[in-house]
């Protein structure tokens, strides 16, 4: 094969080097010793507007400890966007709590603000957002369901580094922000997470948790059940190299997405992604959907594209989808919609930061020598 280009590849470079051997020599490897932990969460929280930053282990991680910070439990509901990676949904199902799956909005994919209501219960404790895809969700109308029903929130931004509602940073909205440092996500620490808060004592709380609820007088007599999801100085130390460029890692994803709608928009078998009015998208990656007579003949072109060298992927599954939940009765398959059609019809194309123009224009001139034919 002459070429082969991935859908993602992290972009790093002398800065991550030099800041990984220097925590290195300093023998400062484990998340309890090093500077480049809180400079790491003070930083990225500083970044998202937020007062408090705690990092973790991974996205998934994050997500629980917001949950387990919120003190949200066994019995509890929490209404949760349909689509989206399932450690959205199994944060929830660690606590013995019950995800309730919300349907999307057809444009941004994001979560429909006005089907929320309608799922309360007098159980519903919490509503999880994510802003998929590097789109941020509407967010004014799901703070209000929020207020008029004493309900808390979390934003799932795992996708969505540095987008902006209204002029307004992402992870700031909510009670608190949970987000992935994954290799393929904006941000990298190879695995890790972080959750943001500007509540003093959720971060209090989630601290400790995170780090063996450790005593504070006596270290071994601990203050609750705790868990170890602590980030390492090493994968801070990747953090804090790739926070200084996020600006251009950023800048890069809307210049590759721009270069897609260009090349894409005239494709009447495309739906492309959107950017509201009140939104700065950072499109993780780009996804696009199928429409018309190519609604179901996405197998055939990812593999058309794959034998073109192309890296494509499909997009996520429903939780109302999913075996595990159906088979336990936990969902009835056709509750979404709208999330269950454009699922099965979406897939992304390369995305990474470092793709070039040139490789681009060959993902998008196989994409339509097979969508034209
Ligand atoms: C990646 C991702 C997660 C999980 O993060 P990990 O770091 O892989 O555990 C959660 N939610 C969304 C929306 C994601 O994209």
């Amino acid at each position: 094969m002459k070429n082969f280009i991935p859908v993602s590849q992290p972009v790093l470079s002398e800065a991550e080097s030099r800041y990984v051997n220097d925590a290195l020599k300093k023998g400062a490897i484990s998340g309890f010793y090093g500077e480049y932990i809180s400079k790491f969460e003070e930083g990225f929280a500083n970044y998202c507007g937020c007062k408090y930053g705690v990092s973790t282990t991974s996205g998934t991680t994050a997500l629980h400890l917001a949950l387990l910070a919120l003190s949200i439990e066994k019995g509890d509901e929490v209404l949760v966007a349909t689509l989206t990676n399932m450690a959205t949904f199994f944060a929830v199902l660690y606590q013995g709590a019950r995800p309730i799956p919300i349907d999307i909005e057809g444009d941004t994919w994001n979560i429909d603000p006005s089907l929320l209501e309608s799922k309360i219960t007098s159980r519903t404790k919490a509503i999880i957002v994510v802003h998929l895809f590097g789109h941020p969700v509407d967010m004014e109308p799901v703070m209000e369901v929020a207020r008029k029903h004493s309900l808390r929130v979390i934003e799932d931004c795992a996708e969505a580094h540095g987008a902006t509602y209204n002029g307004k940073t992402v992870g700031g909205f909510g009670d608190i922000g949970c987000f992935s440092f994954y290799a393929n996500k904006i941000l990298t620490t190879g695995e890790g997470g972080m959750i943001t808060t500007n509540d003093a004592a959720i971060a209090e709380k989630a601290r400790s948790l995170k780090s063996l609820a450790f005593g504070l007088k006596e270290k071994f007599m601990h203050t609750d059940i705790g868990y170890n999801y602590r980030m390492t100085n090493i994968q801070a130390a990747i953090g804090c190299a790739q926070l200084e460029k996020i600006d251009s890692i950023i800048e890069n994803k809307r210049t590759i997405a721009r270069m897609y709608t260009e090349r894409l928009k005239d494709v009447s078998s495309l739906q492309l992604p959107v950017e509201k009015s009140y939104a700065r998208n950072v499109y993780w990656m780009y996804h696009v959907a199928l429409k018309g007579k190519f609604s179901n003949k996405r197998a055939e072109i990812m593999q058309h594209l794959k034998e073109c060298g192309i890296e494509t992927r499909e997009g996520f599954i429903p939780y109302n989808m999913q075996e595990f939940a159906l088979s336990k009765g936990w969902v009835d398959r056709d509750e979404c919609p709208i999330a269950n059609d454009f699922a099965f019809r979406c897939f992304y194309l390369p995305s990474g930061p470092s793709l070039s123009s040139d490789d681009l224009e060959y993902v998008t001139t196989s994409l339509r020598s097979f969508l034209e034919r």
